[in-house]
């Protein structure tokens, strides 16, 4: 599954043809999506800017019901996961069509039929069909204002979810066709400094993992998530271990690109056997692990990432 319409490479936010009496959803101030809609020469428009970070169902239902009877033509999420996370529930909830626009590349969120939103504080991480774009636009335009942190944080999760979900067991030949040529060109653009490649290489991704599915490394990461870790670091030494213990075809490749990112060690607050607990009922990514795994396998590789250092 994919979207149904793929538009990609420069100028493609700026040529698209885009329905009247749209509603835009963002996350950003009005200083950086005013630059932003110029560029895409888009009007006659409604905005939405109140969207924050890890959205709530509240959120999704307070914008349903603040333009309920507007003639809204289609939803448009224009940033990064959390605006598109908002419009996919939101497509899903009223049946409008929805056109996302990513401006940060990594999460891979405009190909896949996933959704992050929280429920009474929780992050639930949802696959609907219905979440699937009807049209994904992926254009480097945005990439020059993306802050280091951020772009190291969204590529090191798309090369992750790129050799997670090449190993899964949910793969077959196509989407590891996807997988394998999006790694190449992650590892490529970080290994050799060349960040307008990042596009294009989160966005097969996207498409590869969207229908494989992410493994071990994201199981363990959200126990660092919920401690307030961005995704993308978490990763950089959970996928890293991961790898390790699944025997790999990406581990040197995978950790040579977070030494290359100069990602720091992680600490984890709570007992390594608390923690093992909140990941092992984590069954959508522990049993596509092409290994299967033990709650003290859990707790050796998380012992590998906090008592050492596995990025040396
Ligand atoms: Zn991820």
């Amino acid at each position: 599954m994919m979207p149904k319409k793929i538009v990609f490479g420069d100028n493609a936010a700026k040529e698209f043809n885009y329905p009247k009496n749209s509603l835009i959803i963002t996350t950003t101030t009005h200083e950086i999506y005013g630059k932003w809609l110029e560029y895409m020469g888009i009007t006659n428009y409604e905005i939405y800017d109140k969207v924050t970070p890890d959205p709530a169902i509240e959120a999704v239902e307070a914008i349903k019901k603040e333009y309920e009877g507007k003639n809204i033509s289609a939803y448009i999420g224009l940033g990064g996961g959390s605006s598109m996370d908002v419009c996919k529930y939101l497509g899903k909830l009223t049946g409008i069509p929805k056109i996302l626009i990513p401006t940060t590349f990594g999460t891979g969120a405009e190909m896949t039929t996933y959704a992050v939103i929280s429920f009474e504080h929780r992050k639930k991480l949802l696959q609907d069909e219905a979440f699937l774009a009807d049209a994904a636009i992926v254009d480097p335009y945005f990439l020059p204002g993306t802050p280091f942190n951020i772009m190291r944080n969204t590529a090191c999760d798309a090369a992750s979810q790129a050799s997670e979900g090449y190993d899964s067991k949910l793969a077959n030949p196509l989407t590891k066709l996807f997988c394998r040529e999006a790694f190449e060109i992650l590892e490529d653009a970080i290994v050799n400094d060349k960040p307008n490649l990042l596009p294009y290489g989160a966005m097969l991704s996207g498409i590869g993992f969207g229908n494989s599915s992410t493994t071990l490394g994201h199981a363990l990461s959200y126990v660092f998530s919920n401690e307030g870790v961005p995704h993308g670091y978490a990763l950089s030494s959970c996928t890293t271990v991961a790898h390790k213990f699944n025997r790999s075809i990406y581990y040197e490749r995978f950790k040579r690109i977070c030494q290359k990112l100069k990602f720091e060690p992680l600490k984890l607050k709570q007992p390594l056997d608390q923690a093992a607990d909140v990941i092992m009922p984590d069954r959508g990514h522990l049993d596509n692990n092409p290994i299967p795994v033990t709650k003290q396998d859990i707790i050796k590789c998380l012992s590998e990432i906090v008592n050492g250092n596995p990025l040396e």
